[in-house]
C-alpha cells in the first residue's frame, strides 16, 4: 500500500495556524504582515503563480500587493523599484517572480533585495546560512518538502535520499537541508551515469527536473518515499509531475501527488516566511 502525501490538507493547517496568528495581531490592533510580488511582464504560468500567492495571502489575512511590471522596464529601475521595496517599512516580505525576461539579470535582482526581506529565500546572504545552518530564510519549496516529510514522520537521519536535479531554487538547496538532518544525500542530474543505479537503492527520493513521468516504477524500490516536485503541463492541458504516478501509486511507501502535493507546500512556505520577516521587522522596531 502507498501511503499518498497529502500537500493541499499540510498547506491548510498551516495556513490555518497563520490565519490565527494574523487575526490576533488585528485583534490588538498591530499592524499586520505584507508580502509584494514584483512580476515582470506576462508569463502566463507566473500571472497564475502569482494570483496563487494572492490568494493565499487574503486566505490568511495578510496584506498583499502585486506590482505588475511591463517587460520593458530596464536592470536598473527594476533594481530602484527594489530599494524603494526594501525602504518600506510596512513590507515585509519581497518575492520577484521568476523567470524575468531574458534581457534581465535575475541573479542581481534578487541581490538587490534586502535579506530580511528576502521571503524565497534565494539571496546569498540567505543560501549562505543555510548552508552554514544559521537561521536565515529558507527557499519555500526546498522547506515545503522537508515539512511535508516531516509531518509524516519519513525519517532522514542516516537514510540514503536522492536528488535528481541541482537548480538553485530546487535541487541544491533541498539537498542541503537533508544533509543538514543528517541524510546522505546524493545529487543526480542530467550528466549522470547510470541515474538508475541510484534511485534504485535510495530509501528518499527527490525528482525536480521538469521531465513529465520520468521517475518509472522499474527505477525505485517499493520501501522507497517518492517527492515529486515537476509541474509540467501536456498537451491535452492537464498537470502532471516528473514521476509516473499510476504505476508507482500502490508500489511505493509513500508518493506526493501533482496537482495537491509540494505546490500547496510551496506557498504555505512563502506565508510562513513572511510572518517571520514580519517578527524580525517588528523586533527590529521595539530596540
Ligand atoms: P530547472 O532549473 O530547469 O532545473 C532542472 C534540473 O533537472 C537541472 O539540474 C537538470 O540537470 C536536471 N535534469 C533535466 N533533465 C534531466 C534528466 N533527463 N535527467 C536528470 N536530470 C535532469 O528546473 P527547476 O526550477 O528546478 O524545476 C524543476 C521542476 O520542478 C519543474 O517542473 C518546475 O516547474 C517544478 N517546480 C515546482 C515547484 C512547486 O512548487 N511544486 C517549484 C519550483 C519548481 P542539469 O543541471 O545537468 O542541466
Amino acid at each position: 500500500m502507498t501511503e499518498l502525501m497529502d500537500g493541499k490538507l499540510t498547506a491548510k493547517k498551516v495556513e490555518e495556524d497563520l490565519k490565527i496568528r494574523i487575526g490576533l495581531l488585528r485583534e490588538r490592533g498591530k499592524r499586520v504582515p505584507k508580502l509584494t510580488v514584483v512580476l515582470v511582464g506576462d508569463h502566463p504560468a507566473s500571472l497564475s503563480y502569482v494570483t496563487g500567492k494572492e490568494k493565499a495571502c487574503a486566505r490568511v489575512g495578510m496584506l498583499s500587493e502585486v506590482l505588475h511590471i511591463p517587460r520593458t522596464i530596464s536592470q536598473a529601475e527594476l533594481v530602484k523599484i527594489i530599494h524603494r521595496l526594501n525602504e518600506d517599512s510596512n513590507v515585509d516580505g519581497i518575492l520577484v517572480q521568476l523567470p524575468l525576461p531574458a534581457e534581465l539579470d535575475p541573479q542581481e535582482v534578487v541581490r538587490s533585495i534586502d535579506p530580511s526581506k528576502d521571503v524565497d529565500g534565494l539571496h546569498p546572504v540567505n543560501v549562505g546560512k543555510m548552508h552554514m545552518q544559521i537561521k536565515g530564510f529558507e527557499p519555500c519549496t526546498p522547506r515545503g518538502i522537508l515539512r511535508l516529510l516531516d509531518q509524516y514522520q519519513i525519517p532522514l537521519q542516516g537514510k540514503d535520499v536522492v536528488v535528481i536535479g541541482r537548480s538553485n531554487l530546487v535541487g541544491r538547496p533541498v539537498a542541503q537541508l537533508l544533509l543538514n538532518r543528517n541524510a546522505t544525500v546524493t545529487i543526480c542530474h542530467s550528466k549522470t551515469a547510470d541515474l538508475h543505479r541510484y534511485t534504485r537503492a535510495a530509501d528518499v527520493i527527490i525528482v525536480a527536473i521538469g521531465r513529465p513521468r520520468f521517475l518509472k516504477k522499474e527505477h525505485v524500490s517499493s520501501k522507497a518515499v517518492v517527492i515529486d516536485v515537476g509541474i509540467n503541463r501536456l498537451e491535452n492541458g492537464k498537470l502532471t509531475g516528473d514521476v509516473d504516478f499510476d504505476s508507482l501509486n500502490g508500489y511505493v511507501s509513500h508518493l506526493t501527488p501533482v496537482p495537491g502535493g509540494i505546490g500547496p507546500m510551496t506557498i504555505a512556505m512563502l506565508l510562513e516566511n513572511t510572518m517571520d520577516a514580519y517578527h524580525q521587522h517588528e523586533i527590529l522596531r521595539e530596540v
